[in-house]
C-alpha cells in the first residue's frame, strides 16, 4: 500500500495544492481542472423520486436482498443494455453493483487467478491498476496511438498465454476519444484470433460511466454486438451526477463463455468483497430514472469554450467526443513541470503520468463556465511560459 500511495499521488497531491492555493488567494480566483468529480446538480426528478420512495412505508424496504440486486430492477436495467446494445440482454445477465468501481472489482475477483494478465490501455483511469492487483493479476499497459484510438498491433503483442481480460474505456477519462466501430470489430476479430491460437478466452470488458456524456453526433457504438465474451458496466455517477450515492450495473453478453458459472461467480463477488448489495436505497430510485441524464448541452458548452481558450493559447490536442476531460500535449515534455508552470497562473491540471501518458495534461471540465472563461488569459501566458 505504500507504493501505491506514492503511484496514485498525483490527483492526490494536486487536490492538496489546490487546497493550499484556493485558502491563499480565495476560492473563485483558482482555476481548478484536477478533479472529475460531476459539478451539476442532478436532475429534478431525482428528488421527486427520492422523495417518494422515502415516504412508501412498505415493509422490507431497506432489508438484505439477492446479492445481485432486486429482481425488478435488473430487469428495467436489462431493457435500457438491451437498447443501447442492441442485443436482447435479460435480467438474469445483469447485477447491480456499488459503482462503475464495484463492478470491476468483482469482474476482477470473478476472472483473474494468481498472475493472470489484464491489458490496459494508456492514458488510463489510474485506480485500474488498483483494481487488477486487487484480485492477484498483473497489469500490462499498452498504449493508444497519436488519436488516442486503438492500437492493434500493439495490443496483439501483449497478449500472452496469461492474458485474461483487455479493459476498454470509451468515452475515455482522460482522453475524451470514443473508439469506432470499426477498430472495436477489428479488436474483437484480434481477440477471437488470439484467444484460439492460446486456447484461451480473453474477456472484452467495457467500461462505460461516460456512455450518455456525449457530444455533436458521435455514438458510442455496442460492445455486445461485436464480441460475446464480453462485460459492460457501467454507473450513475456522471450522468445523473451521483458519485457519492455509489450505484452502478453490470451485464455479461448473454452468450458469454461458462455464463452461469461466471454470473455465480460475480454475484459472490458482490457478496463478499463487503459492499454485500448495491444500495436499496439508490436501485429504487435509479430504476425511475433510466432515461433521464443530467443536462449534456451544459458539459458541450463548457467543451466548446474550453477547445477555443486551447487552441487560442496554442495548445495541440484532440478535441474530445465525450466525457468531461480535455488532454492537451504539455509544450515542453516534462508534464510536472508544466503543471508547476500552469500552477503560477493558479491553474491545476493533472499531469499525464497520472494516467500512464507522459507529456500531456488533464483538463476537467466539471466546473462552471466563467472559470474556463476567465482561465483564458493564464493558459496563454503559460503556454507562452512554457515554450520559453
Ligand atoms: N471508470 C472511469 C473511467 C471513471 O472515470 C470513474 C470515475 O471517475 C469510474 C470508473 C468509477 O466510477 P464510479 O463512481 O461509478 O465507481
Amino acid at each position: 500500500m505504500r507504493s501505491f500511495s506514492e503511484q496514485s499521488s498525483w490527483i492526490r497531491k494536486m487536490f492538496e495544492e489546490g487546497a493550499k492555493m484556493k485558502a491563499q488567494f480565495g476560492a473563485d480566483n483558482v482555476f481548478d481542472f484536477s478533479l472529475g468529480n460531476p459539478d451539476l446538480p442532478p436532475p429534478h426528478e431525482f428528488k421527486e423520486v427520492l422523495q417518494t420512495i422515502i415516504n412508501d412505508e412498505t415493509p422490507g424496504q431497506h432489508a438484505y436482498m439477492p446479492n445481485g440486486g432486486y429482481p425488478w430492477v435488473k430487469e428495467v436495467v436489462a431493457a435500457k443494455m438491451s437498447n443501447e446494445q442492441g442485443v436482447n440482454v435479460m435480467p438474469g445477465d445483469v447485477l447491480m453493483t456499488c459503482g462503475a468501481a464495484g463492478a470491476l472489482n468483482i469482474t476482477m475477483k470473478a476472472l483473474l487467478d494468481p498472475g493472470d494478465e489484464v491489458i490496459l490501455l494508456a492514458p488510463f483511469f489510474v485506480e485500474y491498476k488498483f483494481y487488477v492487483d486487487n484480485h492477484g493479476g498483473a497489469s500490462k499497459i499498452v498504449n493508444t496511438n497519436e488519436q488516442f484510438e486503438l492500437d492493434l498491433q500493439e495490443i496483439e503483442k501483449a497478449v500472452t498465454e496469461k492474458t485474461k481480460a483487455i479493459i476498454i474505456n470509451s468515452p475515455n477519462n482522460p482522453s475524451g476519444q470514443i473508439y469506432s466501430r470499426k477498430s472495436l470489430d477489428q479488436l474483437s476479430d484480434l481477440l477471437r484470433y488470439l484467444g484460439e491460437q492460446y486456447a484461451t478466452t480473453i474477456y472484452l470488458i467495457a467500461d462505460e460511466p461516460y456512455r450518455k456524456i456525449v457530444f455533436g453526433d458521435h455514438e458510442v457504438p455496442s460492445i455486445f454486438a461485436s464480441y460475446s465474451n464480453s462485460i459492460v458496466l457501467s454507473s450513475y455517477s456522471k450522468d445523473l451526477s451521483l458519485p457519492g450515492e455509489r450505484i452502478g450495473y453490470l451485464a455479461v453478453q448473454p452468450d458469454i463463455s461458462e455464463k452461469k458459472e461466471l454470473l455465480d461467480a460475480l454475484t459472490l463477488a458482490n457478496r463478499i468483497l463487503g459492499f454485500v448489495n448495491a444500495p436499496a436505497l439508490m436501485q429504487r430510485t435509479i430504476s425511475e430514472l433510466q432515461h433521464v441524464s443530467v443536462d449534456n448541452s451544459i458539459y458541450e458548452k463548457r467543451r466548446n469554450i474550453f477547445c477555443t481558450i486551447l487552441e487560442e493559447a496554442g495548445f495541440d490536442f484532440i478535441p474530445p467526443k465525450g466525457a468531461f476531460y480535455v488532454f492537451p500535449k504539455t509544450p515542453i515534455e516534462d508534464d510536472v513541470r508544466f503543471c508547476e508552470i500552469l500552477q503560477q497562473e493558479k491553474i491545476l491540471a493533472v499531469p499525464g503520468r497520472g494516467f500512464g501518458f507522459p507529456g500531456y495534461i488533464r483538463l476537467a471540465f466539471c466546473v462552471d463556465e466563467k472559470v474556463i472563461e476567465n482561465a483564458a488569459e493564464p493558459f496563454k501566458r503559460a503556454f507562452a511560459n512554457g515554450m520559453k
